[in-house]
């Protein structure tokens, strides 16, 4: 096994290599990590932590202290932020080394890593196509081998889609799993902070060091921690009616692929309805557009930072406007509360399917990802989130398992999919994703 020390400079050599190409980090902790490496490279065998050694990249709107938080945002272009947040220190707790902060679509608004004031990043696996978003950095991170796992968030689908689009591992916990304690909030009805890495379990070790209560962040769910076991996977659900709404072609064959390939396993596949799934974008948006509008209002550059009226660029204006617009009482009842009527919905279908099946399997995406030349509505962008929202809504879990790579008219373009678990069933969901695998 390699020290420390070792490992961190194998990742900060990918780094230097691959960065100025692919603009994944926003900053290097390379002095840091390299202190922290050898430092731990001295600590006795007993005395090490569960994450000992692995080097972790953060998405910008993570609070590490002392170090620059810009969310992507020339709001906060230079704010440093003053605390830890929870996941941090956990992380560290267990002698992970924080190795960089990655870029990421501005306060994670949109779906396609184009939105970052410091400029899009680029997909690894193929720098013509999209790397997905708003986690855009931190699934990058993971696929150029810019570290061992990368933290995210997850508003809407923001650590699938690009886990999805640039071929790794990605995991939404369930609404409340996670401290949100230090991370800036970008929806907080939906926020979770998630995981990117090359492998399951990756992504269960560092679950079970973040996954759990916390007196700082009053909405982490309260049940037992998450502690790792096993469970027998015998039912999953396929939705009646997702044929039609995938775009294309290839993740069509994909998806009924997985489907063959769980009942080669022993898996019973049983087809379930969500009567109301196609209101999830629908729903979704009004809700986010009011709760951005909300969260933002702190951002005025007084106390820090400067004013993000001014600042924020098109898709983030687009939401404050849209959300003030919403929140005006001329349309009271009209949008916001007809969308949170449809959520409740939504969290009963979901709990009444979850009594008859363990999983539901899904693309992560209904359609492929663009190319960065060709231009998208926000209407456009928004019909990536169509299958992954869902999970935000209802408050469940949702991890993404990396399927294939397919050769399209856009080059090599990586697919993965879905599964979706109850809320607080992570076990079920890495035991359902390591049998899709
Ligand atoms: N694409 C979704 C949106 O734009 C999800 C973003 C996210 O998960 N942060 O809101």
């Amino acid at each position: 096994m390699k020290t420390c020390a070792q490992r961190v400079e194998y990742y900060l050599k990918q780094i230097k290599e691959k960065n100025n190409e692919l603009n994944i980090f926003l900053e290097v902790l390379e002095e840091d990590a390299l202190k922290r490496a050898r430092e731990l490279d001295e600590k006795p065998q007993e005395q090490r932590g569960k994450l000992f050694g692995k080097c972790i990249a953060i998405k910008s709107n993570i609070f590490k202290e002392g170090v620059v938080c810009s969310c992507a945002s020339k709001t906060l272009e230079n704010v440093k932020a003053i605390y830890n947040s929870d996941v941090v220190q956990y992380v560290e707790k267990e002698d992970a080394i924080i190795i960089g902060v990655v870029n990421n679509d501005e306060f994670a608004q949109g779906s396609t890593g184009e939105h970052s004031y410091f400029g899009k990043t680029l997909n690894p696996k193929n720098t013509n196509i999209i790397p997905g978003g708003t986690s855009s950095g931190s699934a990058a991170a993971v696929a150029a081998s810019m570290c061992d796992i990368a933290l995210g968030t997850d508003t809407g689908g923001s650590c699938r889609n690009p886990a999805s689009h640039c071929g790794v591992f990605g995991l939404k916990p369930s609404y409340g799993r996670v401290s949100r304690y230090g991370v800036v909030d970008s929806s907080m009805s939906f926020d979770q902070v998630g995981v990117l890495s090359n492998s399951i379990e990756d992504m269960d070790l560092i679950l079970e060091v973040i996954g759990k209560q916390s007196e700082r962040d009053a909405t982490t769910l309260q049940i037992e921690d998450f502690t790792s076991k096993n469970t027998k996977i015998e039912k999953i659900g396929i939705l009646k009616g997702v044929d039609e709404l995938i775009a294309d072609e290839e993740i069509k064959k994909i998806y009924h692929n997985s489907i063959s390939h769980l009942k080669a396993k022993g898996v019973e596949i049983i087809e379930v309805s969500i009567e109301h799934m196609k209101l999830g974008v629908a729903a979704y948006y009004p809700i986010v557009y009011t709760e951005v509008f909300s969260g933002t209002r702190k951002f005025d550059g007084v106390k820090y930072g400067q004013n993000i009226n001014e600042v924020a660029q098109s898709e983030l204006q687009l939401r404050m406007k849209g959300g003030e617009l919403i929140t005006q009482s001329e349309f009271e009842g009209a949008y916001y509360k007809k969308a949170l009527a449809v959520r409740e919905l939504l969290k009963e279908e979901f709990q009444e399917v979850f009594t008859q099946v363990q999983a539901i399997l899904l693309p992560t995406t209904p359609k492929l990802p663009h190319s960065f030349d060709e231009t998208l509505t926000p209407e456009e962008e928004y019909a990536y989130d169509a299958f992954t929202v869902l999970a935000n809504l209802a408050g469940i879990c949702s991890g993404v398992v990396p399927k294939a790579i397919v050769e399209t008219t856009r080059g090599n373009t990586p697919i993965g999919m879905q599964l979706m678990c109850n809320i607080g069933e992570e076990n079920t969901l890495f035991s359902a994703m390591k049998l899709l695998k």
